[in-house]
């Protein structure tokens, strides 16, 4: 838990203690550090609600996508990769489904044009609160829903999405 805070002070980022996340804006009470424990209490719900588990995938790229700063040069790649699959191609959202695509991607080690965050607070409305506060019944809608927020926020990089799954289809 305690390396996001590396992260952050390598990308330049001042954690707040207090206040609501400063980089999705989920009103919660103690920054990011809180807003990182919502969403790591949602992988908790991972054996209790089957149907959450088939949509959390959204969670993790929506979540890892809005917190850009806490995470390593290679987060938002992966992620808008993943959110291009899941939204675009009907790959699933299941947990454990995801790492063939990702290992591949990685397994190619070029150089990647950097892909810059939106502004913070700029990542699509919905966060990992909206999620935790939602019934059993509406959570994976509502994940699905975050991620397509997001998805959107980050239009600027879809084309670059599209394009290397493309790529790596055909290799
Ligand atoms: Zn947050």
């Amino acid at each position: 838990m305690q390396d996001f805070r590396q992260f952050a002070a390598k990308n330049g980022l001042k954690i707040a203690e207090t206040g609501p996340c400063q980089l999705c804006g989920a009103g919660v009470e103690r920054g990011v550090e809180e807003c990182l424990r919502v969403f790591g209490d949602l992988a908790g719900l991972l054996r209790s609600e089957k149907e959450y588990a088939q949509a959390h995938l959204f969670s993790v790229d929506a979540h890892a996508l809005q917190h850009a700063e806490i995470h390593g040069v290679l987060n938002n790649h992966v992620h808008l990769l993943g959110l291009c699959l899941m939204l675009e191609r009907g790959a699933s959202a299941a947990m454990g489904t995801r790492k063939p695509a990702v290992e591949k991607f990685l397994a190619l080690g070029r150089e990647w044009p950097p892909l810059p965050a939106p502004a913070a607070r700029e990542r699509g409305a919905l966060t990992a609160l909206d999620v935790a506060r939602a019934t059993a019944a509406r959570r994976p809608a509502m994940a699905r829903r975050w991620a397509e927020e997001v998805w959107d926020a980050y239009r600027v990089h879809q084309p670059w999405a599209r394009r290397t799954l493309d790529r790596l289809a055909h290799d």
